[in-house]
């Protein structure tokens, strides 16, 4: 009797428990981080936005110029397969297009690399534990570390180029924070590890456009806060003036809407969750039960 409890994986059509997943160390996946990657939440036994988070995925498949012999509609069903098999109604869903083995000895060519897709789920993962978001988090703006630049690595292709985060999150974690945030090199507020970031001035909402994954749910969000009389504006947003907003918060597939009650040694909102991003949070655990941004799973 195979285990799912911990997850399943999608391996060349065969769904496994996920602790006997496994790819091969030669795989430019592993050696050069060379892969296209997306995340979709499954809440409640359903999918959020499916199509989105596919066509996104998609999307960066084609500019990586991988080919993974696998359309959008064969991805649905080997993600759908996949958590119904593994049984998990609150699910973290990958799905992964890896460069793969190049068979040419010693090639360094990307065109002669067996690309290839695969997938695998684990139970719901928040980012920030709940009841810390609940009570608001706290933000580290890395002092020693950029974001990678977009003209480097394409930001808006999901991807597993993580060195600038992970050195940030170790800056964040040195000094008692939660999680870490990332300026670009002209000192404008870019991302974090897996989040957009947000701030709220007044009735406004501001995030910035450029240099950042177009999260799906940071697009949630700016349809909420329209949805909710807010105004939305995405651009450039410098350290400055971010620190100078009356709250702000994290977007993230996982774990929605996540308050920030202090940045560095900013503190925001009185130090708890401000109301705006309460507001929102409260409404994004609404949005992922609407039947209209779901795909239902039958198990
Ligand atoms: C996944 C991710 C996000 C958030 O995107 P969602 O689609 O909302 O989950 C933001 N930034 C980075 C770098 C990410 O990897």
């Amino acid at each position: 009797m195979n285990d799912f409890s911990k997850g399943a994986a999608w391996i060349q059509g065969h769904v496994i428990p996920i602790s006997d997943a496994a790819i091969p160390v030669t795989d430019w996946g592993v050696t050069h981080s060379d892969i296209a990657y997306d995340v979709v939440p499954v809440w409640q036994g359903g999918f959020f936005r499916l199509d989105n988070y596919v066509t996104r995925f998609m999307a960066s498949v084609a500019a990586l110029r991988m080919d993974i012999s696998i359309d959008a509609s064969g991805v649905k069903a080997a993600l759908t397969e996949m958590v119904a098999t593994s049984g998990l109604r609150d699910s973290y869903v990958a799905m992964v297009a890896a460069r793969g083995q190049n068979p040419v000895s010693g090639s360094r060519d990307p065109r002669d690399c067996n690309n290839h897709f695969y997938a695998w789920c684990v139970p719901y993962v928040h980012i920030v534990k709940p009841e810390v978001a609940d009570r608001g988090t706290s933000v580290w703006v890395a002092k020693h570390i950029c974001r990678i630049p977009a003209n480097s690595v394409d930001p808006t292709v999901k991807n597993y180029h993580w060195g600038d985060f992970t050195g940030g999150m170790f800056e964040a974690k040195d000094h008692g924070f939660e999680t870490v945030l990332l300026l670009d090199h002209l000192g404008n507020v870019t991302e974090g590890p897996g989040f957009n970031i947000f701030a709220v001035f007044g009735d406004r909402v501001v995030t910035a456009d450029l240099g950042v994954l177009h999260g799906i749910t940071r697009r949630t969000v700016l349809e909420m806060a329209t949805e909710a009389g807010l105004a939305v504006e995405t651009r450039p947003l410098p350290l400055e003036e971010f620190l100078e907003a009356d709250e702000v918060f994290l977007s993230s597939s996982g774990g929605g809407v996540i308050p920030v009650a202090r940045v560095d040694d900013r503190v925001f909102s009185n130090g708890v969750a401000g109301p705006v991003a309460m507001g929102l949070r409260v409404r994004y655990f609404d949005w992922i039960t609407r039947a209209e941004h779901r795909t239902e799973i039958s198990y």
